[in-house]
């Protein structure tokens, strides 16, 4: 008699890419083996130390090769954080510390390297930095590599063969820049939160995933069939006859529709009363250029341009900046795009220690706060815009506003910049629009005082609702509370249009919210001007819109206005995003 077939698990994390992967599960043993501390001989230590070498030369190599991959896949300044790996793998004081160790202390190189690099991390796991934060993850994923080449164990990447999906309790950078896109069909992780690298990385890639899916790795065992749900956040286990059979049914659907909303590529995006509605794209990294084409996205909303930071201590140089700007300008044939200046947290910029240890790095030295105080490294990224805006349509804004003394001292230095490239007699567009993100409740608040300042606002929905309600974006233990239809949330956003509209400015939306369809009738009927979202959420969007009638969402709006609870407010606009699209919601 054959086995029954095992019971389907059903479980719910963070949807944090869309799409459905169906494939065997591969786990990857983050799980750190903490190696054994062994006395050794004086005679072994000659010994000892070439494995060692061994081990980082093989590590050295392995980093190299998925340099060259990505780089050609996705672009220099992608292919820059193994630039950052490779320093840690060559840092002269860990070698001499472990060298130390082996040839005095007569300790196993595995240990002695694992003694040293973990002195290292602990020391900056104390410091909540966000920035310090992220090379952490760099110095454990590099720690991990040698690890394992020590063991001769080869690199997970390197071992797997044929197609799977890929379980593990976090993914660093580097695990997802490197995946193959061929090969991993999906990726369910521990830990990790929608604003996550690997989770942006995820979507730039088009691999579907989810995360926050708690001891998953302790529940699974490689090789068990799974589906992940990257739209809705779910993962099966063993996914029965009958949910294989749902999902084959909501693949196809989702295959049609998209066929279908592909014939929309060259139309603008408008509403059925026949306002304009600019929908534009999210990157983070010059190689998207090619989605937002792909998507028919009207150019660029939002260059998050941190990410060209991800390879070291600081941005690159103004040459550096200008040609990957330029680049992604070219790639737009003739479209807008809006680069956001520098928004990063925390102090590595410096060096400074005064400003290490943040205690609440979210409402510390980050955005605009940094660039003011770092006028240098400011001006040469305001160069690099300015320089650019000669060679087409381009747009600057600046993140984390709480003020309007921010927006004026931002502007001198632009104004500064421009006469200082006049005398240099370079050019650049004169009348560059100048934007601020909208994503502090204090400039939602003072909306009114600030659209004097500036050309156009952005609201940026995933730090206004984390400051507003007081809820960490990236922690998954109060993503409950995460509410984009909070009313507070509903109140801001209607003060920020109106008051756009009142100065003849325009007012756009780039976070999250914008790209979810159910709250495209409260967007619509609120009037925003723009809609800057991932690419691949562009057909879906224009879509929504083109259904919509402004008058109906207005009234909507006011009605949502008059009510007291998200879910209600969510469950509102979910009834008119079904009567209007409702294949879109299946
Ligand atoms: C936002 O806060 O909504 C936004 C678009 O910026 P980021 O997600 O990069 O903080
Ligand atoms: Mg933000």
């Amino acid at each position: 008699m054959s086995n029954p077939p095992p019971d389907e698990i059903r479980l719910t994390g963070l949807a944090v890419s869309p799409g459905i992967a169906l494939g065997r599960a591969s786990i990857r043993g983050h799980k750190f083996i903490v190696p054994v501390e062994r006395k050794i001989g004086e005679s072994e230590v000659d010994a000892e130390w070439q494995r060692f070498e061994i081990a980082l030369d093989a590590t050295h190599e392995h980093l190299e090769k998925l340099r060259v991959r990505i780089a050609k896949r996705a672009g220099k300044l992608e292919a820059n954080i193994f630039e950052a790996h490779l320093l840690i793998l060559r840092d002269v004081t860990v070698m001499d510390e472990t060298k130390r160790l082996i040839t005095e202390d007569l300790i196993n190189v595995d240990s002695a390297y694992f003694s040293v690099m973990r002195r290292y991390i602990d020391g900056m796991s104390e410091i909540k930095d966000q920035y310090l934060q992220e090379r952490i993850v760099d110095m454990q994923d590099v720690l991990e590599r040698v690890l394992r080449n020590l063991r001769k164990e080869s690199d997970v990447e390197a071992e797997e063969t044929g197609t799977f999906v890929l379980v593990a309790h976090d993914l660093t950078p580097s695990d997802t820049a490197a995946m193959d896109r061929d090969k991993v069909l999906g990726f369910v992780t521990e830990a990790g939160s929608v604003t996550s690298h690997s989770s942006i990385m995820a979507r730039s890639l088009g691999i579907p995933a989810v995360t926050g899916l708690h001891d998953i790795s302790r529940r699974l065992r490689s090789g068990q069939r799974v589906l992940v749900d990257g739209y809705k956040g779910l993962l099966f286990i063993n996914p029965s006859g009958e949910t294989l059979k749902e999902y084959e049914g909501i693949q196809e659907q989702k295959n049609a529709i998209a066929s279908g909303l592909e014939e929309l590529r060259e139309d603008k995006a408008k509403t059925a009363s026949g306002r304009r509605i600019i929908l534009s794209a999210n990157i983070e990294f010059a190689s998207e250029v090619n989605l937002v084409r792909k998507y028919g996205a009207e150019g660029v909303g939002l260059y998050r341009t941190e990410f060209l930071y991800l390879s070291g201590k600081t941005l690159p140089g103004e040459e550096e900046q200008f040609n990957n700007y330029k680049k992604i300008l070219d790639g737009l044939g003739g479209e807008e795009m809006i680069i956001r200046t520098l928004d990063v947290g925390g102090d590595k910029l410096t060096g400074d220690e005064e400003h290490a240890g943040e205690m609440n790095p979210y409402l510390g030295w980050r955005g605009i706060r940094l660039s003011l105080e770092q006028p240098h490294m400011f001006r040469q990224q305001i160069r690099a815009i300015l320089r650019c805006s000669a060679h087409g349509k381009l747009g600057v804004m600046f993140p984390l506003i709480s003020s309007g003394d921010e927006i004026k001292r931002a502007r001198d230095l632009v104004d500064s910049c421009k006469s200082e490239l006049d005398s240099e007699g370079i050019p650049f567009d004169g009348n560059i629009p100048i934007g601020a993100m909208i994503e502090v409740p204090s400039a939602a608040l003072i909306a009114d005082q600030l659209a004097g300042l500036v050309d156009f606002f952005s609201v940026g929905t995933n730090d206004l609702i984390q400051y507003t309600i007081a809820v960490d974006r990236g922690n998954d233990r109060v993503a409950k509370l995460y509410q984009p239809t909070h009313p507070a949330i509903l109140r801001l956003l209607k003060n920020v249009t109106d008051a756009a509209h009142e100065h003849d400015i325009w007012a756009g939306i780039c976070g999250e919210m914008a790209g979810d369809i159910v709250l495209t009738p409260l967007l619509v009927g609120l009037g925003v001007d723009e809609l800057s979202v991932i690419a691949n959420q562009i057909p879906r969007v224009k879509q929504a819109i083109l259904r919509l009638d402004d008058n109906k969402c207005r009234e909507l709006v006011e009605e949502l206005l008059t009510m007291s609870e998200a879910e209600r407010i969510f469950t509102r606009c979910r009834e008119v995003a079904i009567e209007h699209y409702p294949e879109l919601l299946v």
